[in-house]
């Protein structure tokens, strides 16, 4: 049931970022630069906690995903960048069946899944060329019996792992192990406030009371806490609610997710927002980011960062780190250009929404899958995105969601489908 961790930023990392490959409309390159060198929280650095971070995230333990010299080594020698965040899909099976799950997953065993070999060796492979943060999802991770093991391995070989889970299955004793096996934080969904509408998307009944407890022992064992929701038509009036549950419950974080309806998310087509609707609780989420003590990161959504600038523009306001924190260095999309995705049989993708293979761990290293892909190379070059994303001001900063863009068109380059925005060359006026 980490049914919203494939993509890339379900994470439960997570205060760290993307710098921006190009000018934006409202600031610069150089400007992130900057500040990610002064502050680290993007690409060359994300080590100080910010003034004020609450517990959790991989800045809280001084981690630089991606700032360590295998990376920079490999990003002079092949001008791409390395991966920051790969969320690993280290078992498909779960204890729960949730509607919108990414990974359609169930109880049961999985054929072909990777190996505990075959994942420390894919480990090997990958701090070759960076130091990620390694998001361990499922499924529900937990049920791999080998978990603390592939933690341990990531941590020996100077990466980050964290863990995306339903929470139900953790007691007493996993939250220890998961303090013992140092991990900063999880990443827990709610959909919903209430139990009979949690447990009734969920498909289990218990499940939304265990998740609480379940988050509850974690933090009382030190473990940080984001809290994921999923928004659809079912449940967009009730964000504030669940914001409101979240800050109840002491967490760290508050991610909404967009729904993007692919796995078991398919059946889910005709609860997707309207484009509209999508785009008001994206500025629902702008305006309540101003006064909630938790760290927001809407998701799956890279819209929100065109919004984040016409809003501040609106405010007289310029996107920089020092107003915006993290959101002004970060990119919409991140899937394939400092982002990537291993699946349970070891099939990497742009994310895990993003539904084609561009090969697998167990025939080529992912080091190489990542610099040669063809589609991987296609999504770094912003200047081959299709109609409006190929015209918009905004393209750098947001992208569209790729995914989308594959699932509705067949065509990864075309433009995002729920997306409002007209750019302003298309609609005859100078780009801002
Ligand atoms: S048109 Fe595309 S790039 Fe522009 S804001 Fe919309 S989704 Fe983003
Ligand atoms: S393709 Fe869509 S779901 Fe995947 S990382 Fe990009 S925005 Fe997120």
């Amino acid at each position: 049931m980490a049914d919203n961790v494939g993509n890339a930023d379900a994470r439960p990392d997570l205060e760290l970022e993307e710098s921006l490959a190009e000018e934006t409309p409202e600031g610069t390159v150089d400007e992130q630069e900057l500040a990610e060198a002064e502050a680290p929280c993007g690409h060359k650095g994300v080590g100080i906690p910010a003034a004020g971070q609450r517990h959790g995230g991989a800045r809280s333990v001084g981690f630089r995903p991606g700032g360590g010299e295998a990376a920079h080594a490999y990003e002079d020698r092949t001008g791409i960048k390395a991966p920051r965040i790969i969320a690993w899909e280290i078992t498909r099976s779960c204890n729960l069946s949730c509607a919108h799950c990414r990974a359609a997953a169930e109880f049961g065993h999985y054929a072909g899944e990777l190996t505990l070999d075959q994942i420390k060796a894919t480990v090997d492979d990958i701090v070759t060329i960076t130091n990620p943060i390694f998001i361990l999802t499922g499924g529900e991770p937990l049920m791999r019996p080998d978990i603390w093991e592939i933690v341990d391995y990531v941590h020996e070989k100077g990466g980050m792992p964290v863990i995306g889970t339903n929470a139900t299955l953790i007691t007493d004793e996993i939250a220890a192990q998961m303090a013992e096996h140092r991990i900063p934080r999880i990443s827990v969904s709610i959909d919903f406030p209430t139990a009979e509408e949690h447990d009734g998307f969920r498909g289990q009944s218990g499940c939304f009371d265990a998740t609480l407890e379940g988050i509850g022992i974690a933090k009382r064992h030190g473990v940080g806490v984001q809290v994921n929701m999923t928004v659809t038509t079912m449940n967009a009036d009730k964000v504030e609610a669940v914001h409101d549950l979240a800050e109840q419950l002491g967490v760290d974080a508050f991610h909404i997710f967009m729904l993007v309806p692919t796995g078991r998310g398919e059946d889910l087509l005709d609860k997707e927002l309207p484009p509209e609707e999508y785009e008001a609780v994206l500025e629902w989420a702008y305006e309540r980011q101003k006064t909630s003590p938790l760290h927001f990161k809407p998701t799956d959504a890279p819209h929100y960062y065109r919004i984040i600038r016409q809003k501040a523009r609106a405010e007289g306001k310029k996107v920089t780190r020092e107003e915006y924190g993290l959101d002004a260095m970060t990119r919409g999309c991140l899937g394939g250009i400092t982002f990537g995705f291993i699946s349970h049989v070891g099939d990497v993708q742009p994310c895990g929404y993003f539904d084609m293979q561009l090969g697998n761990v167990k025939e080529e290293p992912f080091s190489k899958i990542w610099t040669d892909s063809r589609v991987f190379n296609e999504l770094r070059d912003y200047s081959l995105l299709k109609g409006k994303c190929g015209a918009c001001e905004y393209r750098a900063v947001c992208g569209g969601c790729r995914a989308r863009a594959l699932s509705v068109t067949g065509d990864y380059l075309a433009e995002e489908p729920y997306c409002v925005y007209v750019p302003a060359s298309m609609r005859g006026e100078c780009e801002t």
